[in-house]
């Protein structure tokens, strides 16, 4: 038996049964797939269903406001993922009558679609005989193959592509690929690979080899830089909340805030703002790239005595009301804190 088919046997009588497998919907697939990049399985479930409650399909989610998808994914983070998934849905209507197209070469074309959710439609919704790498697949695999080459390298990934698209011929490719993710994610975890239960025992050469453990290598580690941010809740006499729209590109984009700017460090140790406030609190956000330390202060009705920058096209909304809105992570976390 290959490889291939180990995995694809393994994965039919014992693979994890999450509400996406059972479709072969491109548009289900699709949604399943972007929301679960950087995001862990038991907590997108439950946005799943809701988002795909809401927009069931491509046209529902076409014809949309940008800022009702934008409350559908609140919380999620990387909201560029739903702007992007925005964007798509139109194109898809557009160019593509409201049919996903079915080969990789146009699926990646797709806004906000990359070669692995290129991939993942491809496979589990057309049956594409492809490979499908994340995370997991590549610790499988470099343990398998015993490679001792960095996994953040493109070339090793190249690589991986081109021996897991071996492994997949003469099987079917939608089990296959959701199996050896899940070997990667159930047995073959990065500190307690499950061997003795492991379908590609006798197959692993790393195994065989005792050096499991040391793998997969990752390459350099990245810089993360630390940025820091003052938030503001600034009231006016009706004790409404000044809130306010982020540009369309960039972090957080489209999404609203409290009025906030970026201060050195040396202002954030310190704890205090440049006018009359209250310190309410303060916690570090991770982002990929960077690190965010943010503090947050009651200015309470001293909206005139703020730099006017700050307020710069915010409005007020009464308190009640800020469900209304979509709010980055972070922000929630501050609401959280204090109101
Ligand atoms: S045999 Fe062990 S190291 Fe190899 S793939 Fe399976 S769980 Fe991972």
């Amino acid at each position: 038996m290959t490889i291939g088919e180990k995995i694809t046997e393994w994965y039919l009588e014992n693979g994890r049964d999450l509400p996406w497998r059972n479709s072969q919907n491109a548009y289900k697939v699709w949604i399943s797939e972007v929301i679960l990049q950087q995001t862990r399985i038991a907590q997108g479930i439950d946005y799943f269903y809701r988002f795909i409650e809401r927009f069931p399909d491509i046209q529902s989610l076409a014809n949309a406001e940008i800022d009702e998808v934008l409350k559908y994914w609140e919380g999620l983070g990387y909201y560029s993922r739903a702007r992007n998934l925005y964007a798509a849905a139109q194109e898809l209507m557009t160019k593509y009558e409201g049919k996903f197209p079915t080969h990789h070469s146009e699926i990646i074309k797709l806004k906000g679609i990359g070669p692995y959710t290129a991939r993942a439609i491809g496979s589990f919704a057309f049956g594409n005989q492809t490979g499908v790498i994340d995370g997991n697949v590549l610790r499988v695999m470099s343990r398998v193959l015993n490679d001792f080459s960095p996994i953040d390298d493109a070339k090793t990934r190249n690589k991986f592509q081109e021996i897991i698209d071996v492994w997949v011929e003469k099987t079917d490719s939608a089990p296959f690929n959701h199996g050896i993710m899940d070997i990667g994610s159930t047995i073959c975890t990065p500190t307690k690979p499950a061997c003795l239960i492991c379908p590609l025992e006798t197959d692993c050469i790393g195994r065989k080899e005792g050096s499991m453990h040391l793998l997969p290598i990752k390459g350099k580690k990245m810089l993360r830089p630390t940025r820091y941010f003052h938030f503001y809740f600034i009231y006016n006499s009706e004790k409404e909340l000044a809130i306010l729209r982020r540009p369309e590109k960039g972090l957080w984009g489209g999404l609203y805030e409290i009025p906030n700017e970026e201060v050195e460090m040396a202002v954030w140790e310190g704890k205090k703002v440049g006018f009359e406030g209250k310190y309410l609190g303060g916690f570090k956000h991770v982002f990929t790239h960077f690190d965010m330390e943010l503090q947050f202060f009651d200015l309470g009705n001293e909206a005139g005595k703020v730099a006017e920058n700050l307020l710069i096209n915010a409005f007020f909304i009464p308190v009640e009301k800020i469900q209304a809105y979509a709010f980055s992570k972070a922000v929630l976390k501050i609401f959280d804190k204090v109101l």
